[in-house]
């Protein structure tokens, strides 16, 4: 199938519409001063075919995407118990950054997808790797996309600046016993991730094992992860990806989705294709408004459902 035509109509349909609603993130000012008019779609199937649209090869703020592959990076290399054994695989309910469930239940977050739990995660990544860990990341997402991909150091050293409510997480779980390494080492590798800067096309591309049973994008007969991995990454996407919002997601477009506060998501087709669009402008909930939109449109003209 030639997705381009529907990518274009996408892109048609929902551009004018970019900035009338929802907020682009203010808390640091790289991101406040991004123009909510950006639109851009792109996508990858499993066989390899590309289609982009829109602002789909400008490169953004992924933030809280990098989640998906910090979490794959630590399944690469950690047993299942050194992985789970400090984080949960349920739906939190409650805001990316929320702390209220952190305490009553003992430091452990409910999943790798909000911030204390990818605080948890890149804890281990830091065990992995020590001082190497940022490179080491930054050449797993190079490798993944087939081109360089770096960090925006303005966005890191702000994240940083401004990072009271991770710093607070972190403490916290460090108090619980449950971060092993010192709180800022840990949050220097999270705000670091949270900086990378991709395109829409270089994350559908760099996402595409989880629509090929973990095989890399286009490497053939490397297994970035195993079946078993990429189908558990996938119902973590579609459980707790969009944090409190991944009900609605799941009802309303009904695939795995993972977003970040600088407005992109990411979407995955199971053995069919991954999907990333940007859209700057965010949602109470901290997705991208004309995002989830785009997605919706998409599943609906595509028929492209997990269900
Ligand atoms: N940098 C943001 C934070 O740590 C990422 C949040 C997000 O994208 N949901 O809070």
């Amino acid at each position: 199938m030639d997705f381009q035509p529907l990518l274009d109509e996408i892109v048609h349909r929902l551009a004018p519409e970019a900035g009338r609603e929802g907020a682009v993130a203010r808390y640091i000012p790289a991101l406040a001063r991004i123009d909510p008019r950006h639109f851009g779609i792109a996508l990858r199937t499993g066989a390899g075919e590309e289609a982009t649209a829109g602002d789909g090869g400008v490169r953004f703020s992924i933030q809280s995407i990098s989640k998906l592959f910090t979490l794959t990076l630590a399944m690469r290399h950690l047993s299942e118990d050194a992985l789970w054994s400090r984080i949960g695989r349920e739906p939190s309910g409650n805001p990316f950054n929320s702390l209220v469930q952190l305490e009553s239940e003992h430091g452990k977050p409910r999943n790798p997808f909000i911030n204390a739990g990818a605080i948890a995660v890149a804890d281990r990544i830091v065990g992995l790797y020590g001082r190497d860990a940022k490179s080491e990341l930054l050449a797993f997402m190079s490798h993944l996309a087939g081109e360089p991909i770096g960090f925006d150091p303005e966005v890191a050293a702000s994240e940083a600046a401004t990072g009271y409510r991770n710093y607070a997480l972190a403490n916290f779980m460090k108090s619980f016993g449950k971060l092993d390494h010192d709180v800022d080492t840990v949050l220097d590798f999270y705000f670091h991730q949270c900086a990378l800067s991709m395109s829409a096309l270089q994350l559908a591309r760099a996402a595409g094992y989880l629509c090929r049973d973990g095989a890399h994008p286009c490497n053939p007969g490397e297994q970035v992860v195993t079946e078993r991995q990429a189908r558990r990454i996938n119902a973590l996407m579609l459980t707790c990806g969009t944090y409190d919002a991944a009900g609605d997601f799941a009802f309303h477009i009904g695939l795995p989705c993972k977003s970040g506060v600088g407005g992109g998501i990411v979407a995955v087709v199971p053995d069919r294709l991954t999907l990333a669009v940007w859209s700057p402008a965010l949602d109470a909930t901290g997705n991208s408004l004309l995002g989830t939109r785009a997605l919706e449109l998409f599943a609906q003209r595509t028929g492209l459902s997990i269900f």
